[in-house]
C-alpha cells in the first residue's frame, strides 16, 4: 500500500475517535481550540512529505519542543548534562514535584517538565537566547520560515505557571539552576508555545530518523547520540503513559499538550500527528490511536 493510501485508511480510522478527550485548560489559551482536528504527516529520508486530514494546521508544539532543546545542547557540549539531570522514566505526571527532593533536585529525565527546565538552562548558558536559537533550527529543517511563537499562549502560559515556577526555584535551591529563575522560566514558556504544523514537525524531526543528520546533509548529532534522544523519547517522551506507548505504537515518540506527538521510525521516517484531546495522562487520545494503526499498517514498529 502507498504511504498516502495508509494515511487516508487512518483517518476513516479514527474518524470514530475524533474529539475524544479532553483539551488542556490549564493553559487558558489552549482551552479554546477545536478538539475534532486530526492530522497526521510523514517524512521519509528524502525530506518527501505525505500528510492527511489537517496536516499544514499549526498547533502548540508544548512538550514537543522537549526534543530538540535536547538535541540542541547535547550538539553544543560533551556529557555534562547527565550531572543534572537523569535518564529514567519517572512513572510520575510530566509536572510532577514528589521525585525532586529524594533525588536532590535532579529530575528524573529530560521529558517531565523539571528536567526540560534544566535543559532550558543549559542552553541558555551555551546560546543567550535559548528560543531564538530553537526557531532557526526549526524554521531551517522545516523550510517553513514563518514558524513563531503564539504570543497570546506563551503569555498565557506565563500566568499560569505556578507548578514550573516551583519547580524551578525548587531546583535552584539545590543549586541545578545556573540562570535566574525568571529567565528560564520565559525561555520554557516561549520554547513550549512555537506553533507548527504536523508537515512542519515530521520534517524537523527527520535528523532523528536520519542518525543525528540535518536535511542539509550537516551533522547535528553523531548516530551515537541520535540513538540515545530516540532511546529517551521510547522511554520517557510520554510521561507515565511510556510503557502504554511502546507496548501499543512501538517506536520512540514525544507528546505535547497541544495534542502533537513526534515519532520516529529510525533509518525510515518521521511521523507526526495531532488531535487536541489528551488523555489523563496528557497524551493525544486519537494521534496515539492514529501511531497505533500507523505502525500496525506498515510493520515499521522498532520491535
Ligand atoms: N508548557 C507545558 C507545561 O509546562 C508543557 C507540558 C506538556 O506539553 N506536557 O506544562
Amino acid at each position: 500500500m502507498e504511504l498516502d493510501e495508509v494515511l487516508g485508511r487512518i483517518v476513516d480510522e479514527v474518524a470514530p475517535l475524533r474529539g475524544a478527550g479532553e483539551v488542556a485548560d490549564y493553559i487558558p489559551a489552549l482551552a479554546r481550540i477545536d478538539p475534532g482536528q486530526f492530522g497526521i504527516a510523514v517524512a521519509d529520508l528524502g525530506g518527501r512529505v505525505v500528510g492527511a486530514g489537517d496536516w499544514q494546521v499549526p498547533f502548540s508544539a508544548q512538550s514537543i519542543s522537549k526534543v530538540f532543546t535536547l538535541a540542541l545542547v547535547l550538539a553544543g557540549s560533551d556529557e555534562s548534562l547527565w550531572r543534572r539531570v537523569g535518564r529514567e522514566p519517572s512513572g510520575n505526571a510530566f509536572n510532577s514535584l514528589v521525585q525532586l527532593e529524594h533525588e536532590r533536585g535532579i529530575p528524573r529525565n529530560p521529558f517531565i517538565n523539571a528536567g526540560a527546565l534544566a535543559v532550558t538552562d543549559e542552553l541558555i548558558s551555551q546560546v543567550g537566547d535559548a528560543t531564538g536559537e530553537l526557531l532557526d533550527f526549526l524554521r531551517a529543517e522545516s523550510g517553513n520560515p514563518d514558524l513563531r511563537v503564539d504570543e497570546e499562549v506563551a503569555a498565557s502560559e506565563a500566568t499560569h505557571a505556578h507548578r514550573n515556577l516551583a519547580v524551578t526555584h525548587f531546583m535552584a535551591s539545590y543549586g541545578n539552576m545556573h540562570n535566574p529563575v525568571a529567565t528560564v522560566l520565559d525561555q520554557y514558556v516561549r520554547q513550549c508555545s512555537i506553533e507548527v504544523s504536523c508537515r512542519d514537525l515530521a520534517l524537523a524531526g527527520l535528523f532523528l530518523a536520519a542518525h543525528g543528520v540535518r536535511r542539509d546533509g550537516s551533522e547535528l548529532l553523531t548516530s551515537r547520540q541520535a540513538k540515545r534522544v530516540n532511546a529517551i523519547m521510547l522511554t520517557c517522551g510520554t510521561y507515565d503513559a511510556a510503557g502504554d506507548f511502546a507496548y501499543r505504537v512501538g517506536i520512540p515518540g514525544k507528546s505535547g499538550v497541544g495534542g502533537g506527538v513526534l515519532a520516529i521510525v529510525p533509518g525510515r521516517c518521521s511521523i507526526a500527528v495531532w488531535s487536541p484531546g489528551l488523555d489523563a495522562r496528557g497524551n493525544s487520545v486519537t494521534g496515539v490511536a492514529a501511531l497505533d494503526h500507523f505502525t500496525n499498517m506498515t510493520g515499521w514498529s522498532i520491535f
